[in-house]
Order: C-alpha cells, then sequence, then structure tokens
C-alpha cells in the first residue's frame, strides 16, 4: 500500500495519505473539509450508502478502485467527494494545464448526471467543471476548454474531439474514472477508452465503476488499473 503513494509522491501527484481501510461509518469519519461537509448536509445525505462506506476511505487513500455495485447505490459520490479532496490537494492547482480530474461516463445523460453531482460538490471551492459531451456545438466547447477548467465530465467520443483539436491537454490530469465501464463496452466505446487512458500520465489514480464485470472489463481494469481493491456490493451479475 505504502509503495503505491510512494510511488505516486516521486513522481509528483500528491495524495491525501488517508490510510484507513476500513469502511466509514459516516462522511465525518472520512476527515471531510467543512466546505464539503456543508455540501454534503445540503444534499441531505444523512449517511453514506453501502459503497460509499467501502469505497471513500480505500480512494481517499490513493488506490486505483474497481467498483462493483447496482444502479441507484451511490456510486456517483463515491468518486465525486474524494476528486475534490485530491484536486485540492494538488500543489499546481494554479497552473492552467487543462482538468486534473477526468470523469468519462457512455451516455450524455449519465454524464450530465455526474456533472451535476460534481457542481454541487465543487462550487465551495470555485473549481470549474467542464461538460464534454453533446448538447453544446463544438465551437463553444473548444472556447469553454480554453477557458481552463479542473474537471471535465465527459463522453468518450467527445472528448476525444476535443482533445483532437487540442482544446485541452491531459498534463495535469491525475484523477480518472470510468464510470458504468460495462454500457461503456456495449456501446462499442473500447478504443476510445483506451485511447483517452493513453493519454493521461500513468501515475494517476483510476477508478472503473461497473454494475456488472464481463471478462472484457475485467481485462481492461487489469491492465489501466495498478494494483487496485476491488469493493463490490450486493449481488454481482
Ligand atoms: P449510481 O451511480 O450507483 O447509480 P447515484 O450516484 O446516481 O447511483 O445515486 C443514486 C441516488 O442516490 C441519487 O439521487 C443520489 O443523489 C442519491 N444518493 C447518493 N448518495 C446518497 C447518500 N449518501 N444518502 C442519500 N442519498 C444518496
Ligand atoms: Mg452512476
Amino acid at each position: 500500500e505504502q509503495e503505491t503513494s510512494d510511488y505516486r509522491q516521486r513522481l509528483g501527484i500528491r495524495v491525501s495519505g488517508f490510510d484507513v481501510h476500513r469502511p466509514v461509518k459516516t462522511f465525518e469519519d472520512c476527515g471531510f473539509s467543512s466546505q464539503i461537509m456543508s455540501a454534503i448536509k445540503k444534499q441531505a445525505y444523512e449517511k453514506p450508502t453501502a459503497i460509499q462506506c467501502q469505497a471513500l476511505p480505500i480512494v481517499l487513500s490513493g488506490r486505483d478502485v474497481i467498483g462493483i455495485a447496482k444502479t441507484g447505490s451511490g456510486k456517483t459520490a463515491a468518486f465525486v467527494l474524494p476528486m475534490i479532496v485530491h484536486i485540492m490537494d494538488q500543489p499546481e492547482l494554479q497552473k492552467d494545464e487543462g482538468p486534473i480530474g477526468v470523469i468519462c461516463a457512455p451516455t450524455r445523460e449519465l454524464a450530465h448526471q455526474i456533472f451535476l453531482e460534481a457542481k454541487k460538490f465543487s462550487k465551495a471551492y470555485g473549481l470549474r467543471v467542464s461538460a464534454v459531451y453533446g448538447g453544446m456545438s463544438k465551437h463553444e466547447q473548444f472556447k469553454e476548454l480554453k477557458a481552463g477548467c479542473e474537471i471535465v465530465v465527459a463522453t468518450p467520443g467527445r472528448l476525444i474531439d476535443m482533445l483532437k483539436i487540442k482544446a485541452l491537454t491531459m498534463m495535469r490530469a491525475s484523477y480518472l474514472v470510468l464510470d458504468e465501464a460495462d454500457r461503456m463496452f456495449d456501446l462499442g466505446f473500447e478504443p476510445q477508452v483506451r485511447s483517452i487512458v493513453g493519454q493521461i500520465r500513468p501515475d494517476r489514480q483510476t477508478l472503473l465503476f461497473s454494475a456488472t464485470m464481463p471478462w472484457k472489463v475485467e481485462k481492461l481494469a487489469r491492465e489501466i488499473l495498478s494494483d487496485p481493491i476491488r469493493v463490490t456490493v450486493g449481488e454481482v451479475g
């Protein structure tokens, strides 16, 4: 465990150093800042869901995580809250060189839900969240990305388009989330996902969430996550 964070620290990525891998029982157990705690209270989230109890401490420790839990179990906050902590921990936050947190989801609707959740929790710190999926013209999106952001929530196809026209760079990206990985594969986005992952520094923290774990997704996880911890909640088909 220690080795992973030493490795990352050597390469310049700061991990929060939260070293408790026992499941948390409350949000207070996570050691969140008062800004994050008040955002949680505003959402009326009284206590973490089962997947959050298990995943939050591990993600906060800097480890890669494979999270398997069905729809509606609260996976979004399990990666969005530690992402805010991760971003605020980075020493080069002032330098504007593209997003630090990159979240990929298979559809525009899913990406939009994550975008809204990410906005709620990043507001207190003034972090900028960009939505990179259909809905905005590519020209408008280009301009918005050029203005800078700390978080990108994207569908794979549109993110590749934006990377191609250099609307953003992945130089600063060190926290990558692949959400609904099984659906990403069902929709044929494997090549795009691999291309995006290939453009992000290898010492990133990577999280992969999925409702099911078919072999193809398992194989990708083994290739792109480094020494991940697996968190499973409920029965998984
Ligand atoms: P999943 O990604 O696992 O399908 P979501 O992250 O979309 O699930 O969460 C499902 C719903 O549960 C959302 O409406 C979300 O706001 C709500 N939710 C998430 N965490 C909590 C919590 N700790 N307490 C109460 N509601 C929560
Ligand atoms: Mg989800």
